[in-house]
């Protein structure tokens, strides 16, 4: 069985003093749940403001990008020894917004992918297909470019602790959520490509999220798919209430 996972990406919001806010609501909503693992993303300035506040509460704490070196003359990056630093165990690595706004290619997810495990990071590696690729009906072939790109070169035990989410570009920010079937299709699509890169073990183990315009009306319908582990949520984890709701996908 995979222990479903559901992370907030808070993206460019909350300042040290809403981030706290959030948590304090947050925290009393999802206190008692056991059987999924949540992590909530915030910048990194308020990255080492969080780890007082979530300790007791069961919720990981994680970065939104990492660099891959560990340190040097790399003005406004950030190495994973210093998200550990600042109390993070995951990192968010390749989001489409990366991908689109700031030049992040299969090369630098790869790298970033690498140094996170070597620094004993969780990543949680994000692939999708914008609506154009969709529409030309190359899905398949740009998740497979993204998951072949973004993890060469590992070993399936390097690859155990990834976490992999599913992002169509076009679902993001637009709420316009993939249909079960949708997401369900991608999702076990992405799992062979796991089989063939690491092994049947390792597929049946890792983690695949979903993320595009997830609430909490449509969380138990992605949920309920055999292959849809967990949810990467972008808007509706900035509000304690919706993201607990979320959370609590199964109740
Ligand atoms: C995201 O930021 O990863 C995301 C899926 O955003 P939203 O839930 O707002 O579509």
């Amino acid at each position: 069985m995979r222990k479903p996972v559901i992370a907030g990406n808070w993206k460019l919001f909350k300042t040290k003093n809403e981030a706290l806010a959030l948590i304090e609501e947050l925290a009393p909503l999802v206190s008692g749940v056991s059987n999924v693992e949540i992590v909530v993303a915030p910048v990194f300035t308020v990255l080492p403001t969080l780890p007082a506040a979530l300790a007791g509460t069961g919720i990981s704490l994680a970065a939104q990008d990492v660099f891959w070196e560990e340190e040097g003359a790399f003005t406004g990056e950030v190495s994973p020894r210093m998200l550990l630093d600042a109390g993070a165990s995951h990192v968010i690595i390749g989001h489409s917004e990366r991908r689109q706004y700031f030049g992040e290619t299969e090369e630098t997810v790869n790298k970033k992918v690498k140094a996170a495990l070597k620094g004993a990071l969780v990543p949680i590696m994000c692939i999708g297909e914008t609506l154009e690729a969709r529409e030309a009906g190359d899905t398949f072939k740009v998740l497979e470019r993204q998951l072949r790109g973004g993890l060469e070169g590992l070993t399936a035990t390097q690859f155990a602790p990834v976490i992999i989410a599913y992002e169509p570009v076009w679902a993001i920010g637009t709420g316009k959520v993939a249909s079960d079937d949708q997401a369900q299709e991608a999702h076990a699509f992405i799992r062979s490509v796991v089989t063939e890169l690491f092994g049947k073990p390792a597929a049946e183990k890792v983690r695949i999220l979903y993320g595009g315009s997830v609430k909490p009306e449509n969380a138990k319908g992605l949920m309920s798919r055999p292959d849809i582990d967990g949810a990467l949520v972008g808007g509706a984890s900035l509000k304690g209430s919706s993201f607990a709701s979320i959370v609590r996908y199964g109740e």
